[in-house]
């Protein structure tokens, strides 16, 4: 089988609930706060109709979940991919409902997701899309309530077109209902590079942490969008060699290194990595398993399983995708002494930065890029170093002392609330 094969067995809902209830032992949570907090508060699924461009009206399924609102309004990106399912929302909703608290962030977890191959759309078949799809979950999200931003296959544009379609049935511009949208209509300086900024804090301090020198140090990156381009980027700007790199045709290979920048302008020309001049050829997969000192998974959830975790060569995984690891897989590289940095801190830079975002809207600011990024240093900072006190003084791995910290903040927030009516 596949990685794809193998990812497409592994039900992330299940997986997402496995690691809370690990947390949740370990915290020896109430009873009665484990049952709310390993359920979703709210799942909309909705059916809607797109007018296509041949004049055929097709009907696309879409979802919006909120896990926990607790901390605050719920937060999280909108996902389109034709393997989109709602258990595999309710996870990445979950998983936002940890990140937010993790980096104490006050939002609870969200995400959506809609059931479509974009690319095999037109711009104006997209639009619709879009716009339906963000009229269809109005009864969800709003500035106060649940904020969507961009996932995969989603981007500034996409952003634009849901805030304007929020805006026109408000009667007003409210650019606080999205985030990641362009700077011309509120969009943050620096989001579009948050989440792979935060990555490589997080990986700086790892090497810091593990004595690694990054100028000698190799990364391989699976994924080569928003989070795995930009992170390709910004840690050979700190002096690592970027070995091997993929995107959802295959990937590329080149022990003596990659140029980015040259590969970016090769994937914008071809639509692919692959046959960039003076890299061999390599299967998704084989990205995984390259000989390489950092492997930063930036593409879909369960490619690292049981089936590979005993050929993965990195000595820190760093993960910039969400779910991207299943438990046997953590249990493995965690038993090898593998570092690994969860998506749940690794790419929180995202969600922090479009939390910088919304309070821009709100009062109608505009934070300079410098000041942006020096406010996420200073938060992936105290989130990492706090991970990292909290594994040495449980005796336990990254993820789980993440999990710890984040569900014991959620737990405080939600029981001081209390229970309603
Ligand atoms: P994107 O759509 O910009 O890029 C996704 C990339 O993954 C593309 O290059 C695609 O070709 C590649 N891909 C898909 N399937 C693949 C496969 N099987 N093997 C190799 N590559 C494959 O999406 P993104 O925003 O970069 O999101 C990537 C991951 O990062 C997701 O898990 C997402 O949830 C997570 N994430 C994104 C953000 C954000 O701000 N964009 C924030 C936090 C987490």
């Amino acid at each position: 089988m596949t990685t794809e094969q193998i990812a497409a067995h592994i039900n992330p809902w299940e997986v997402a609930q496995h690691q809370f209830d690990l947390a949740a032992d370990k915290l020896n949570l109430d009873p009665g706060l484990r049952r709310v907090l390993r359920q979703p508060r709210r799942e909309l699924t909705v059916h809607f109709p797109v007018k296509m461009d041949d004049g055929s009206v097709q009907v696309f399924t879409g979802h919006r979940v909120q896990h926990n609102l607790g901390r605050g309004p719920s937060k999280g990106g909108i996902r389109y991919h034709q393997d989109v399912t709602l258990d595999e929302v309710k996870a990445l909703a979950m998983w936002m409902t940890w990140k937010c608290a993790v980096v104490g962030i006050p939002f609870g977890g969200g995400k959506g997701g809609v059931v479509v191959d974009p690319k095999k759309l037109s711009s104006k078949e997209l639009e619709a899309l879009t716009r339906r799809f963000a009229t269809e979950i109005e009864v969800l999200i709003g500035p106060e309530r649940d904020i969507p931003a961009p996932d995969v296959n989603t981007n500034a544009q996409v952003m634009a077109w849901m805030m304007d379609t929020y805006s026109m049935h408000a009667g007003h511009t409210v650019p606080g209902v999205v985030t990641g949208k362009p700077i011309s209509l509120g969009g943050s300086e620096g989001r579009n590079e948050a989440t792979a900024r935060g990555t490589v804090f997080c990986i700086v301090h790892a090497a810091r942490e593990l004595g690694l020198d990054l100028s000698d140090t190799t990364i391989a990156i699976q994924g080569f969008g928003n989070a795995g381009s930009i992170a390709a980027r910004l840690i050979s700007e700190e002096g690592a060699t970027v070995v091997a790199v993929s995107d959802s045709t295959g990937g590329i290979h080149n022990p003596e290194g990659l140029d980015i920048a040259r590969v970016v302008a090769w994937k914008k020309e071809h639509g692919t990595v692959q046959g960039f001049p003076g890299a061999t050829d390599v299967s998704n997969s084989a990205v995984l398993e390259v000989n390489c000192d950092i492997l930063i998974p930036a593409a879909l959830e369960n490619q690292i399983t049981s089936r590979n975790a005993a050929r993965i060569r990195a000595r820190v995984v760093a993960e910039a995708a969400n779910g991207p690891t299943t438990p046997d897989a953590d249990q493995e590289l965690y038993r090898r002494g593998v570092f690994m940095i969860p998506d749940i801190l690794c790419n929180a830079g995202g969600v922090t930065v479009s939390y910088f975002e919304w309070v821009q809207d709100l009062n109608r600011d505009h934070w300079s890029e410098e000041v942006v990024n020096e406010k996420l240093r200073e938060i992936m900072t105290r989130a990492f170093a706090e991970t990292l006190a909290m594994a040495k003084r449980e005796e336990c791995d990254m993820r789980t002392a993440a999990y710890l910290l984040a569900v014991q903040r959620v737990a405080d927030a939600t029981s001081i609330r209390g229970l309603y009516p």
